[in-house]
């Protein structure tokens, strides 16, 4: 189960790696807006918990201004995050890796919240 889960995390690294030149033009904040940048939700890395509130990284206002900074560009928020989601696996699972970061709660801690909310 443990390999099963290491082996999936090294496939998204493999992945998003070959994906990550493209998304550097997504990863930076768009200049008309910098609530982001102002923000001091930001991650500490390599623990990828908040420096303000201490929760597991996006915490609920870094998500908040993260949809007002990507409003009407969802598909950026993704991107963006699965930037941010690469990041964040190769951290985790260098402080630890056994057990590494299951690739189910990575995705629902940096993607699902991106979507469409649900009714
Ligand atoms: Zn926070």
């Amino acid at each position: 189960m443990i390999d099963e889960i290491r082996l999936s995390c090294s496939a998204i690294l493999r992945l998003l790696s070959r994906q990550k030149r493209a998304f550097r033009s997504y990863r930076r904040p768009k200049l008309q807006d910098r609530r982001w940048l102002g923000s001091p939700h930001r991650p500490m890395r390599p623990t990828w918990l908040c420096r303000v509130c201490a929760a597991p990284w996006p915490c609920q206002p870094a998500r908040l201004l993260l949809g007002l900074e990507y409003r009407g560009d969802r598909a950026g928020l993704a991107v963006y995050m699965a930037g941010m989601l690469f990041d964040a696996t190769a951290d985790l699972l260098a402080l630890n890796p056994n057990p590494g970061p299951g690739p189910v709660e990575m995705f629902e801690r940096f993607i699902s919240w991106t979507g469409p909310a649900t009714r």
